[in-house]
């Protein structure tokens, strides 16, 4: 084990490393360990997706975020959290998943795959985009049957199905009938959510009532096979062709992650289930973890987002440098 840093920061998401700045800037030793890539999430991201959050509203550290364009790409986002990162000389530990946590405030050790890390204090910045929400319906496990979307070309000439109904699932329907496939989208309720964009839901209508992509709705899926989706439809049972399904049904938080790896206690009262955090230090109920970021909200994961979660990056920074410096 390395000597005792101040500060780990679970998560090298934009509020990850939010957090990571400011704690630096504290005068704090703080190191950030990442299971995956530097912005895991974002890498994930759909190709040239775009964001609805103008640039300066995606900032960290203060650092500007030049755009020519009015909204920024996940690949000008990627750009941009990465120089920040590298700017900042950020201690990155990537690829290195938290797998436990022992001790006590001022004395924790952050198990990883990689080894343990002492640390102080420790920030979770985990986000919402590990762990998707499943169908729980045969076949969802077949190959064929992806819930993360990246981009439409391999789906050319092809029967595609599109489950769910809201920003994702509306614009990888728009996207893949664009480049040629046979889209299907397949809803659960009466409608194409009022929470999709105010740019993309007429679009996507209109699509749809032109016929070139094909909409069920109040329809749910009762099976996957190899070549179709079997739904249940308001007129009865459908088997519909299949190559491909996407089923962007969302994300949840890894509530294993936080409640059985690193001990935080949920607030049960809330029906988004999210840990229990004072709103004025973010730190949890178990003393010297720190909750920041979209995890914050947990399975209401549209509670916190980057515009307003990189603002708990100052509240943790505050409240660490108030707990840890004059311990010194
Ligand atoms: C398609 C899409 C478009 C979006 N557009 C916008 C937008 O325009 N504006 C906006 O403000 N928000 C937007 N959001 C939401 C925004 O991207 C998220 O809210 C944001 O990524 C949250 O940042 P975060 O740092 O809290 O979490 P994340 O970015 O999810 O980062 C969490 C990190 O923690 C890592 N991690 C998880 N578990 C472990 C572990 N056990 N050990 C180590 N590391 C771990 C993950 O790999 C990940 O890198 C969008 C989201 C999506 C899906």
């Amino acid at each position: 084990m390395t000597d005792k840093l101040d500060a780990v920061v679970i998560g090298a998401g934009p509020v990850g490393l939010a957090c990571a700045i400011e704690i630096q800037r504290q005068g704090l030793s703080v190191a950030v360990v990442e299971k995956g890539a530097l912005v895991n999430s974002l890498v994930g991201y759909p190709t040239q997706m775009e964001f609805f959050s103008t640039p300066e509203l995606l900032e960290i550290g203060g650092h500007p975020f030049p755009m020519a364009s009015y909204k920024p790409h996940r690949e000008d986002a990627l750009d941009y959290y990465q120089r920040v990162a590298a700017a900042e000389k950020l201690d990155l530990r990537l690829y290195q998943r938290v797998t436990g946590l022992r001790g006590q405030a001022g004395d924790y050790v952050v198990e990883t795959s990689q080894g343990e890390i002492a640390a102080r204090a420790v920030v979770v910045a985990t986000g919402f985009f590990d762990v998707p929400n499943r169908l729980g319906v045969p076949g969802e496990e077949l190959p064929h049957v992806n819930h993360y979307y990246k981009e439409p070309y391999a789906h050319a000439d092809r029967d595609v199905v599109v489950l769910g109904a809201k920003n994702s699932s509306a614009k990888a329907a728009l996207a893949l009938a664009r480049a040629g496939a046979r889209v299907t989208l397949v809803v659960r309720g009466p409608e194409v959510s009022e929470s999709v964009k105010y740019w993309i839901r007429p679009d996507l209508l209109n699509r749809i009532k032109e016929g070139r992509i094909k909409a069920y709705f109040n329809t749910t899926v009762a099976a996957i096979t190899p070549h179709a989706v079997e739904v249940l439809t308001p007129e009865g049972p459908r088997s519909i062709p299949a190559d491909y399904v996407y089923a962007l049904t969302g994300y949840r938080p890894d509530y294993s992650l936080l409640t059985e790896a690193l001990g935080l206690p949920l607030d049960e009262n809330d029906p988004a289930r999210p840990i229990v955090f004072d709103p004025e230090t973010h730190e949890t109920a178990r003393p010297g973890v720190y909750a920041a970021g979209t995890v914050c909200g947990g399975l209401a994961t549209s509670r916190w987002f980057i515009e307003n979660g990189r603002h708990h990056a100052q509240l943790i920074a505050a409240a660490l440098a108030g707990a840890l410096v004059p311990a010194r």
